[in-house]
């Protein structure tokens, strides 16, 4: 599978416990959508709830790397991060530091040492939502208009 930035091939590698396609060249990361990820609906917070995160859906000029079929582009409310998403359901592709600028931010916001633990584990929450079943539908749900 090839980079959809860069065209490097990606790495599997685990981030925060998660398999992902990892490309060494611009530090992108790809996370496949998993078919059935009901148990990730379980850490969906408030503003989800409320449909509020996803904004501003458009397209991407990069293709997903599973299909080479267009994505798409949006913004995620959490901490003004864009990502990419495959409308065919395969995956999310983070740019290099997107991951990184969540954690940042949080770090910022919580300045001693235990509750930047709590950042941490906000950042595994991030990730298990956006790879829940119910995001994706939000996500397609907002691109459909
Ligand atoms: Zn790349
Ligand atoms: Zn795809």
């Amino acid at each position: 599978m090839d980079c959809p930035k860069c065209s490097s091939t990606l790495k599997i590698t685990k981030y925060k416990g998660i398999e992902v396609d990892k490309c060494d060249s611009c530090e992108g990361m790809w996370l496949d959508y998993p078919e059935l990820d009901e148990l990730e609906d379980t850490v969906l917070d408030a503003d989800e709830q409320k449909g509020s995160t996803i904004t501003r859906p458009g397209e991407s000029e990069f293709k997903c790397p599973r299909c080479s079929g267009p994505m798409q582009q949006f913004r995620y409310r959490y901490n003004e991060i864009w990502l990419e998403v495959c409308a065919e359901e395969h995956g999310f592709w983070l740019d290099k530091g997107e991951e990184k600028r969540v954690l940042e931010t949080m770090s910022q916001r919580i300045k001693d040492l235990k509750r930047s633990t709590n950042a941490e584990q906000d950042m595994d929450r991030l990730l298990g939502r956006i790879r829940s079943k119910s995001f994706l539908h939000k996500i397609k749900d907002a691109i459909k208009g």
